[in-house]
């Protein structure tokens, strides 16, 4: 059975105006212990998708129909105790700004046992032990010293690593991340990743990373969903992802990587922008962006097909299988 299961899922914004899509169709799954990525430009969703798995989004967004299933529980259906419940406990979220977790005003310690105590009958004592081991356990130096401190104290790096030891503490069966090391220096970024990384592997915790950056994702990541305004358009092996990119968005994104530009040379760049959801082109969203699109394309949504080992949504993709499909019958006969 898949750990959890997103099926169909439609989530919506309900303005005074008008009804407004933010994810539309979104399916996938995450296997125990599996790392996945979200990624995608800002507005294509991803984090509206991840706030979704613990349906925390904000009003007036609202999950207008489909399923996410951890395991046998249907999440949708879920009251606010039981929601929170598996929020910490079964599915934790990191955050790219860890003030949004951290209260500033309290103690790295005591926000630390605090989170142990609100789950566990321990005296503060054994809880200030455990708390001390788990800012250990992700290379936090002089832990004593830190847990008496208050989070501006710390550096970014620092305080995310405090974050990653409080999710470390409710022993979570899924990581949500998003944007984890954005706020990051690179060499911090690489850093929290490979701790990331080494948690997950660790400890058996699933992870979804959302990211922009498809650099960052193939360092983590076995399995990448490309999202593009709202909607998944292509999946598979990030490997496969990477080096055999099928969607011309997802070409795109990669293109855009600096490390595709020579020295001296402009950054490749995806032209236009991500459409906001009162504008989202009709047909394939991706059409006014796109180099080949066609008619059809401003028309009709593609489907979903297999495409190798990725599946992907494009009608450029489906024709060239469709044709390789009528030469090998042409062959046959
Ligand atoms: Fe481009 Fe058409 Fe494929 Fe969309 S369906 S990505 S517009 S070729």
């Amino acid at each position: 059975m898949n750990l959890l299961s997103v099926t169909n899922l439609h989530v919506n914004f309900h303005t005074k105006a008008q009804e407004l899509a933010a994810l539309i169709d979104v399916s996938f799954t995450l296997n125990r212990g599996e790392r996945i990525a979200i990624v995608g430009e800002s507005g294509a969703g991803k984090s509206v998708l991840g706030f979704s798995i613990v349906n925390l989004i904000g009003k007036p967004g609202y999950i207008h129909s489909g399923s996410i299933r951890l395991e046998n529980d249907e999440l949708t259906k879920m009251n606010l105790r039981q929601l929170q419940e598996v929020r910490g406990k079964r599915i934790a979220m990191i955050f790219q700004d860890p003030m949004m977790t951290l209260n500033p005003v309290i103690t790295i310690g005591a926000q630390l046992v605090e989170t142990i105590r609100s789950h566990t009958k321990i005296s503060y004592k054994d809880a200030r032990n455990i708390a001390i081991e788990k800012l250990n356990h992700v290379q936090i130096a002089s832990p004593e010293r830190r847990f008496d401190q208050y989070p501006h104290e710390l550096s970014g790096g620092m305080r995310q690593r405090v974050i990653i030891a409080a999710v470390l503490l409710l022993n979570p069966d899924i990581i949500i991340a998003d944007e984890p090391t954005t706020a990051l220096d690179v060499t911090i970024q690489a850093e929290i990743l490979q701790l990331l990384l080494a948690i997950c592997r660790d400890n058996g915790v699933a992870l979804v990373l959302i990211s922009h950056d498809l650099g960052v994702v193939s360092k983590v990541a076995e399995r990448t969903l490309v999202m593009y305004a709202g909607r998944i358009v292509e999946e598979g092996p990030t490997l496969e992802i990477i080096n055999d990119p099928q969607h011309p968005y997802t070409q795109g994104l990669l293109n855009a990587l600096p490390q595709m530009t020579l020295p001296g040379q402009r950054l490749n760049q995806i032209q236009g922008s991500m459409p906001s959801l009162i504008e989202r082109p009709s047909g394939c969203a991706f059409h006014p962006r796109c180099p080949y699109a066609k008619e059809k394309c401003k028309k009709e949504q593609p489907s979903f097909i297999h495409s190798g080992v990725s599946s992907v949504a494009c009608f450029l993709v489906e024709d060239m299988i469709n044709e390789f499909a009528n030469q090998d019958q042409e062959v046959s006969k």
